[in-house]
């Protein structure tokens, strides 16, 4: 860690760690089922919250054949139909001769808990554009002044001493303008110097990742990728050799390729401090 140079940091769990916006989208997603399966979204919700669910964090969901997944580097080792039935694994070999690719509309990756609602809406017959237009909504209404956003007051200070010694970049899978609300809403605006929007994780996290190396003259060496989305953030980062820090707070990365895990935002403000800031101070 001592060559790191930049620090790309995603959005959304990983800058802030508020979960309440997740239920409001839970609720706008419900609403656009019909209302004969609206309960058994909201069953199906709680019990994931409770964890009896077969949908969990880390797992996929796989809405043209309707199964759950587990999976290790894209190789599926293990698959339930929705109810937690498992289906018998020479089946699932024939069904998934080849690592699974995530395309963000069919083979959803449960990353985080953004995808967790939009899986289930999508097993009760949700469009992909109706479950967008729902993520849109949500992304609107957190821009509003209803929406109070807390920065953690640890990680604000390690972010502003971090800004003055090292290249910043923000790089998040959501658009501009919210992004930006967001981050003026943590009081982060200042700490940025460079922000990439849409950026398509995980089909384009390689691809951005070598514009930054590119633009900023900085090798795969010198930069660490932090975030809470391991497909997303960590995987690919890792694969073409920076360095990873992964918010993992479900436990749920057995197998990690990143080099540090913390399991919330506290957690990454000591580590970030040790590894970064101690030290260099005069
Ligand atoms: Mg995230």
């Amino acid at each position: 860690m001592e060559n790191i140079t930049t620090i790309v940091f995603d959005l959304d769990g990983t800058l802030y760690e508020d979960t309440h916006h997740f239920r409001y989208y839970a609720d706008l997603l419900r609403n656009k089922l019909s209302m004969d399966v609206q309960e058994l979204f909201e069953q199906d919700y709680l019990a994931v919250e409770d964890g009896s669910h077969t949908l969990k964090i880390g797992r996929v969901y796989d809405a043209q054949k309707d199964l759950i997944l587990s999976h290790h580097h894209g190789e599926v080792t293990q698959g339930w139909k929705w109810d937690g039935e498992i289906v018998p694994s020479h089946e699932i070999k024939e069904l998934y001769p080849k690592p699974l690719q995530f395309d963000l509309v069919e083979t959803l990756s449960i990353g985080d808990l953004w995808w967790i609602p939009v899986a289930i809406a999508k097993h009760y017959g949700l469009s992909s554009k109706e479950a967008y237009e729902a993520f849109l909504q949500t992304r609107e209404h957190m821009m509003t002044d209803d929406f109070e956003l807390q920065p953690l007051k640890e990680f604000a200070d390690v972010l502003e001493r971090l800004h003055s010694k090292y290249t910043l970049v923000l790089m998040t899978n959501s658009p501009q303008v919210d992004s930006e609300t967001i981050i003026k809403k943590l009081g982060f605006t200042s700490y940025f110097h460079d922000k990439i929007f849409e950026a398509n994780k995980p089909i384009h996290t390689g691809e951005k990742l070598t514009f930054i190396s590119e633009k900023w003259t900085v090798p795969f060496s010198q930069m660490l990728s932090i975030g809470d989305n391991y497909i997303n953030e960590i995987l690919p980062a890792s694969l073409l050799g920076c360095s990873t820090i992964c918010i993992d707070p479900y436990d749920i990365h057995e197998n990690s390729v990143a080099n540090y895990t913390v399991r919330n935002l506290n957690e990454l403000s000591i580590k970030l401090e040790k590894l970064l800031l101690d030290n260099t101070e005069i």
